[in-house]
């Protein structure tokens, strides 16, 4: 089969054919239609700093795909068939740690990604283990390829309490994105959106943003609580990583609010814990992947309710020979979510 694999410890990508996977007894193995390219995959592209202390070539790469189930386990039951369509959750877990056996699987620390310490998903196909599988009913495989990133949103903002609260997101890449839409979806009162790309500012106003701020032209927390009555709001999603940003973020939320940290800086930051988190009594929360399962049929019913449309963020899509092209949109900031076609259009 055909696969976009690290081959070695430098940059690039390459495009190669190597043979299809087994299905284990509890696997399913699923013929990928579509794909989504992440930041991750070009820090991997790349061989940044975290690259080269976490990924071990060869490896096929990518993490974020949905596709029809071509193989089922022996042991795997009744619950799919094959065609099928499906997506999955890309960080598999051993099942029995303390965290996986209460509810807190997003944060086991036998945690194995997809594409990162394991075969990931630009390939024709994919060896799954079925407890991992979610099925599309009606959701596109467009759409379903791009779950894993809203599923990082829905997280996000799911995890505080958004109905009749003023949200703000600092960060408009894809995720940030989705975030906007989820709250408006979730009946946040006000969304607040910020970031320095206009092109970025523009989605997160298609996705249903009240106020969208230019961090190049104006002062967030000026703005914030100017629009807010010098209150602040009730949440914070923190999507940028940016020192600058989790600093503003921790400022602009109001007394008692709650700042959701999913952005990831690459260096210690440095913030005012007495004045801007305790004698705030701030609630901060650290999101990582997505609450296995209960975001997945969280977000399932959002999109097949129609409440939540991520359409206007997929920006782009290529034919997975066009690694290269997908990365280098990514780069030049332009992108929202950039698809890759891997298994034709279904
Ligand atoms: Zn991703």
């Amino acid at each position: 089969m055909r696969a976009i694999q690290k081959l070695e410890r430098a940059p690039g990508l390459k495009l190669t054919d190597i043979p299809k996977p087994d299905c284990g007894l509890t696997d399913v193995v699923i013929q990928v239609k579509h794909a989504g390219v992440c930041g991750t995959d070009l820090h991997i592209a790349d061989w940044d700093e975290w690259a080269q202390s976490r990924i071990k070539p060869p490896i096929v790469v990518g993490h974020e795909f949905a596709g029809e189930i071509v193989e089922i386990g022996q042991d795997v039951g009744d619950a799919f068939h094959i065609g099928q369509r499906v997506t999955a959750e890309g960080h598999i877990v051993s099942g029995h740690t303390r965290q996986s056996r209460t509810g807190q699987g997003h944060v086991c620390p036998t945690t194995q990604i997809i594409g990162v310490d394991r075969d990931g998903a630009f390939a024709e196909f994919i060896a799954m283990p079925a407890s991992n599988v979610m099925r599309l009913g009606d959701i596109s495989t467009v759409m379903g390829a791009i779950m894993d990133p809203m599923g990082n949103a829905f997280h996000t903002v799911l995890t505080a309490e958004i109905p009749g609260s003023t949200v703000l997101v600092l960060g408009c890449g894809p995720i940030g994105c989705f975030a906007v839409g989820v709250a408006r979806a979730a009946g946040a009162a006000r969304v607040f959106a910020a970031d320095l790309n206009p092109r970025r500012l523009e989605l997160a106003g298609d996705m249903g943003a009240h106020v969208c701020i230019d961090v190049t032209r104006e002062d967030v927390v000026h703005r914030v609580m100017d629009e807010t009555k010098s209150e602040g709001v009730d949440v914070v999603c923190e999507m940028s990583g940016h020192p600058v940003a989790i600093r503003q973020g921790l400022e602009c939320a109001r007394p008692g609010g709650r700042v959701q940290f999913l952005g990831i800086p690459q260096h210690e930051v440095p913030i005012r814990v007495a004045n801007d988190v305790i004698f705030k009594g701030l609630t901060l929360y650290g999101v990582v992947g997505r609450k296995m399962f209960e975001t997945w049929y969280q977000m399932r019913s959002f999109i097949e309710s129609g409440l939540f449309d991520p359409s206007p963020v997929i920006t782009h899509t290529f034919p997975m020979e066009q690694i290269d092209d997908a990365l280098r949109t990514i780069r030049s900031g332009e992108a929202g979510k950039v698809i890759l076609e891997i298994g034709g259009t279904a």
